[in-house]
């Protein structure tokens, strides 16, 4: 294992402001599970110290056999993706765009456009207090952002179908441009909340309030789309908080709804 301090801009998406010490795992058995572990850090926002785990490029892996497709926890999304265009397979195109891995993805059962990565997986290997074990697709539980997992990803099995690779890079394309229309892909983590109903969307919501643009020092609530907030290159925690708690203070007071923080804060 090896420790180090790494500048918070190199690990979160919205590039935060700060340092947290990381200890970067080569072997599970140094695996300090009373730690968090992050992945790409493309939903989580750093409040407090801490000591992180973050697993080495060891779990950075991508092997297929047969229909299964064995993924170390810390591959990123968009070498799967590549992965899957070069072998000419249908699976995680509409994450195309997102800059997390696939252990943050499965934890997060992260879904868009009508499609949720629990879909497509068969089984996920987990280490927690004690050994290492596989769950499997019917011992896995997965709801809107939520999963049962409860340890570090260590690996995961997708399930993809066959297709066109000229479909595939379409499909992958109309995403990504679909994604820059409506938010941002730079300097955010993400949606901000859990969309109160499927037919509610947190942003509207924001939008509704006046909210948009709306700036706090380094930070900005999109004047795209009201459930991002975008940092300045440089973000300070303290300004994204406020950002956050007026957001969820306006929103209450207007429509009587709590909003749910879907980024993690820590
Ligand atoms: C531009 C942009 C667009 C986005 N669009 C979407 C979208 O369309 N849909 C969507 O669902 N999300 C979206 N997100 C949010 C984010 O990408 C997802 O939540 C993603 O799943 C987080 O993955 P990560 O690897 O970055 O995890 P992190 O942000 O590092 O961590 C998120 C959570 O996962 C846990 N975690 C991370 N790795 C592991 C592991 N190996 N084992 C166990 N737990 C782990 C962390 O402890 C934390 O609780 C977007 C983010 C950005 C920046």
């Amino acid at each position: 294992m090896i420790t180090k301090t790494v500048p918070l801009k190199y690990l979160t998406s919205i590039h935060q402001k700060g340092v947290v010490t990381v200890n970067y795992i080569e072997d599970i058995n140094e695996l300090n599970t009373d730690n968090i572990t992050i992945g790409g850090g493309s939903n989580i926002l750093f409040k407090n110290t801490h000591t992180v785990n973050k697993l080495s490029n060891r779990f950075n892996y991508i092997k297929k056999e047969g229909p299964i497709v064995r993924v170390g926890g810390a591959t990123p999304i968009k070498s799967i993706i590549k992965f899957m265009l070069n072998n000419s397979l249908s699976c995680l195109e509409f994450l195309a765009g997102i800059p997390a891995t696939i252990g943050g993805a499965v934890f997060m059962n992260a879904g868009a456009f009508g499609y949720e990565i629990a879909d497509f997986i068969e089984y996920v290997t987990i280490k927690n207090s004690g050994s290492e074990t596989l769950l499997e697709k019917s011992q896995l539980n997965f709801n809107y952002r939520t999963s049962n997992v409860n340890g570090v990803i260590l690996e995961v099995g997708l399930r993809c179908k066959e297709s066109k690779r000229t479909e595939i890079a379409k499909k992958i394309a109309e995403y990504i441009t679909e994604r820059k229309r409506k938010a941002h892909i730079k300097d955010t983590f993400g949606s901000v909340f859990k969309n109160p109903r499927s037919d509610l969307p947190a942003g509207k919501l924001i939008d509704e309030c006046g909210l948009k643009g709306r700036v706090k020092g380094t930070a900005m609530i999109s004047p795209k789309h009201g459930n991002f907030i975008v940092g300045n290159g440089s973000v300070d925690v303290d300004d994204v908080l406020f950002l956050i708690d007026l957001a969820k203070n306006e929103v209450l007071k207007r429509f009587s709804i709590e909003l749910e923080e879907e980024v993690k804060i820590i």
